[in-house]
């Protein structure tokens, strides 16, 4: 029997390498698609409009939320940010797990609207090793590197709504505890019901036939 897929919200800290992680997890697995969210920041040195990011202008993100096109969005750093319905829809569908990289305040929309969405929260081994990490990238100055290290005081009060925290210490493990975390999510009963009905349909009719 074929699954619907499976909503993953993956959040954490700037710099934590959810980035790098999802970029490798769809490489090594191909049963997962990776929302491209939409955003009014400006692409960093490397991005491409439509990979990384749709990069659009506030008017045309405001223009998405006034028609329903987003499933949710919030505002981060003084930019927009949100992700496209569409595309998600689509995906979940056709049975492809889809994962959504965003920030606190979305993955809580995610799970109001989907309760049984599978949250994860990615951390670096230590605070040191995220500054290292965000200085490291290269992209963005140090003023910026500070407001991202100051909203991630306010993201580190949310971590218990998540369902699991994954460490990215070395980053081949940590794609592969996420795949298994994933995996095993389908089996969690709250994401089964279909599955559920139909084999208790099949139990009444066997019995009834004997
Ligand atoms: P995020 O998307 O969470 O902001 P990135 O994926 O851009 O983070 O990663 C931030 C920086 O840390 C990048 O330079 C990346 O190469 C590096 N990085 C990511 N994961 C690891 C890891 N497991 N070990 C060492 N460096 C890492
Ligand atoms: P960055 O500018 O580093 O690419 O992303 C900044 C923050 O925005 C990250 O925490 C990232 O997870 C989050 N983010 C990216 N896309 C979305 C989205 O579609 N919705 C929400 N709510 N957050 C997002």
């Amino acid at each position: 029997m074929r699954h619907k897929g499976i909503l993953v919200v993956v959040s954490g800290f700037s710099g934590a390498g959810k980035g790098t992680l999802m970029k490798q997890l769809v490489r090594t697995y191909d049963t997962y698609a990776l929302s491209v969210s939409m955003t009014t920041r400006a692409p960093r040195p490397g991005e491409t409009d439509g990979k990384e990011y749709f990069f659009v202008s506030q008017e045309a993100f405001e223009e998405k939320i006034r028609g329903n096109g987003l499933i949710e969005y919030a505002r981060y750093c003084d930019h927009y940010y949100g992700t496209p319905r569409e595309y998600v829809e689509k995906q979940l569908q056709s049975g492809r797990d889809v994962i959504l990289e965003i920030e606190i305040q979305g993955a809580q929309k995610i799970r109001e609207q989907f309760p049984s969405a599978l949250l994860l929260f990615v951390t670096p081994p230590s605070i040191r090793e995220l500054r290292r990490r965000l200085s490291g990238r290269g992209t963005e100055t140090e003023e910026v590197i500070a407001a991202r290290l100051v909203r991630a005081q306010a993201e580190a009060e949310g971590i218990g709504q998540y369902d699991y925290l994954v460490i990215n210490d070395d980053l081949d493990v940590c794609v592969k505890e996420m795949h298994m975390l994933i995996q095993g999510a389908h089996r969690a009963t709250n994401r089964n019901k279909e599955l559920i009905e139909t084999i208790r349909t099949q139990l009444q009719e066997l019995a009834k036939g004997e």
